[in-house]
């Protein structure tokens, strides 16, 4: 039996599962086991796991084993390489999916996926994964990833364009939030038998996506809309 002492520091505790927002955190292991083990444990999964240095001020790596009576500072990640800035979000994340989708991210989503199906798609296209649950996001062929913990779309979003460092590169509208697939501007002409009448009258710019056939105008609806996606850009 080993005792190790684990001190969430930065709002990490609000991870861990049971803890309340209180940083330090008894853990009793049955065995040797590594660092990154241990406090998944406690309800952190590894890719909320930045820093982590023991009370000499040494640091540990993940992979390193834990010894009885360790005290490890666990600092919590704040930026994350965003490579491409692909995501893919777990049947739960829907709105944030559809929502990332419309600042311009490549943004998978299947509402029925079980979880063995989106480690393995996150992995093979080399998607962000996005998702609530633990239990997935501790899943050791899962190394980009993110836990979602709130429930407001917005602020989930807003939280993912921190992370990853995104609000310069956000194309709003440019992706389709029904099927992810690229929009882009069509001749008005092209689309006239698609468009309603009262709508003809006074619009002269359409956009349609290229996957699903989507038709879009820049409705009444879109002023509130574009400042929503700057405040989630703005993280406000
Ligand atoms: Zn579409």
């Amino acid at each position: 039996m080993l005792t190790i002492t684990l001190d969430l520091k930065d709002g990490l505790a609000r991870l861990a599962t049971g803890q309340r927002g209180c940083g330090r955190v008894v853990r009793r292991l049955p065995g040797p086991t590594s660092v990154k083990d241990a406090i998944e444990a406690a309800g952190v999964p590894h890719c909320e796991i930045g820093r982590v240095v023991d009370d000499g001020g040494g640091a540990r790596g993940l992979e390193a084993p834990v010894a009885d009576g360790d005290v490890l500072a666990v600092s919590p990640v704040r930026q994350a390489d965003p490579g491409d800035a692909r995501f893919l979000c777990d049947g739960h994340l829907g709105a944030l999916a559809r929502l990332l989708r419309t600042l311009g991210f490549d943004t998978a989503w299947r509402p029925q996926a079980h979880e063995a199906e989106i480690a393995r798609r996150g992995l093979n296209e080399d998607r962000i994964v996005l998702s609530g649950h633990r239990a997935l996001l501790k899943r050791r062929e899962l190394v980009r990833a993110m836990l979602v913990i709130d429930d407001d779309p917005d602020r989930q979003a807003a939280a993912v364009v921190r992370r990853y460092g995104l609000a310069s590169r956000a194309r709003p509208f440019g992706r389709c939030p029904r099927c992810n697939g690229l929009v882009s501007e069509v001749a008005k002409a092209d689309v006239a038998h698609r468009i309603p009448p009262r709508t003809a009258a006074w619009l002269d710019v359409y956009y349609v996506c290229a996957d699903c056939d989507q038709l879009y105008w820049e409705g009444t609806h879109v002023t509130a809309l574009r400042a929503r996606l700057d405040r989630i850009l703005d993280g406000t």
